[in-house]
């Protein structure tokens, strides 16, 4: 694969990171995924809008605009002739030269790497057959809506999952899911109408969530932004996930108890179908 650091195009053996980097010492990073589809960015708007406001709340210098990032995102696609998966990108505040908790002056050049990931996204099998999940503790700082690189709960989170013989989490707290480790959730109750926790500092705002919103409204779906608990998942209709790594991926159980019959439901199927026709 070809990866970007800083300004240049490399082969990945060729990259280099220095271990001062802030984002290898403190998690000072954020990031943003952005899926391709038929080697096409999907959304890039949305993704740049949210870097952006990431690195504002973190104080990080993002140096380069929405055009030239794009170049960047379109050169890896076709250095790497990426039909279907995602770009990665994670901006880190730098090599501050030593191990110092303080913020390195602000003339220090950030860390900018990018790289891509192919992967089916459109026919993923958890597309069509959907996916377990359990609930587990939400043990994550209360910055949610920043998009940082500080995953270590997260993944501890999907560790839990998996030793349950489960796909994925869903986290909570105090009494309510939050989201799950790398998706925004959603529930289906009985008058079809689609339930979903508002946004706030508690959650990642879904650039892939944004659109469902739209697209439901527009397509007489009606979502209703509120909390709701493990138990109105277990008991819910329907309930499914969506990210920008999934798009939608309907769920089939939850804590070991199945949703509905078992398949995925009438909803999440349409709401799925409305966002690739989007595409
Ligand atoms: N919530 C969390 C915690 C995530 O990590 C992600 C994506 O990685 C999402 C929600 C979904 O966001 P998006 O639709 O922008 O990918």
């Amino acid at each position: 694969r070809t990866v970007y650091v800083n300004g240049e195009f490399l082969p990945e053996e060729a990259a280099k990171i220095s271990v001062f980097d802030r984002g290898f010492l403190f998690a000072d990073a954020v990031y943003e995924v952005t899926a391709v589809v038929n080697g096409k960015l999907v959304d890039f708007n949305g993704h740049y809008a949210r870097l952006v406001r990431s690195c504002t709340e973190l104080g990080l210098t993002l140096r380069l605009d929405e055009h030239a990032l794009r170049d960047i995102h379109q050169r890896l696609i076709v250095e790497n002739a990426l039909q279907e998966g995602g770009i990665y990108l994670q901006l880190t505040r730098g090599n501050g030269g030593d191990r110092d908790f303080h913020y390195p002056p602000a003339d220090t050049p950030p860390t900018l790497v990018l790289f891509t990931q192919a992967r089916a996204v459109v026919d993923h099998p958890a597309a069509s057959k959907g996916i377990r999940v359990v609930t587990c503790p939400d043990i994550r700082w209360q910055r949610r809506d920043i998009k940082t690189v500080q995953l270590l709960a997260p993944c501890m989170a999907k560790a839990f999952a998996e030793a349950q013989g489960a796909d994925d989490a869903f986290l909570v707290e105090n009494g309510y899911i939050t989201e799950g480790s790398s998706c925004n959730c959603y529930i289906v109750q009985a008058d079809n109408t689609v339930v979903t926790r508002p946004l706030s500092n508690s959650i990642l705002h879904g650039i892939t969530r944004k659109a469902l919103v739209r697209l439901a409204e527009e397509h007489g779906v009606t979502i209703e932004e509120r909390l709701f608990t493990p138990e109105e998942a277990r008991n819910a209709r329907e309930v499914f996930i969506s990210s920008a790594t999934t798009f939608v991926w309907p769920v089939i159980a939850v804590d070991g108890q199945t949703i509905g019959d078992g398949k995925p439901g009438p909803v999440t199927l349409l709401l799925r179908k409305i966002y690739l026709q989007m595409l």
